[in-house]
């Protein structure tokens, strides 16, 4: 047993943040809350707007539309 941190042994056995779509080796989620327009930058799809609590907000992983991102990958887990 090694207790060596290997970030590409890691990457291949946890592919994706808590919220089951998002890769870690994806770029961040851009958010724009629908509530008080606060733009933000996070690692998982669906974090509530750190300004007002909404959890209503345009989204892209990137640039990619959240839309696009769940047709491809599933619908997120989102924690409570
Ligand atoms: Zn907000």
């Amino acid at each position: 047993m090694s207790s060596h941190y290997d970030l590409n042994d890691y990457q291949r056995r946890h592919p994706f943040y808590s919220d089951g779509i998002t890769k870690i080796t994806d770029p961040f989620w851009n958010h724009v809350c629908k509530n008080c327009k606060h733009t933000f930058q996070t690692c998982t799809a669906i974090v509530p707007c750190p300004k007002c609590g909404s959890k209503e907000a345009d989204r892209w992983l990137g640039k990619i539309p959240y839309s696009q991102v769940i047709a491809e990958r599933g619908e997120p887990i989102v924690s409570e």
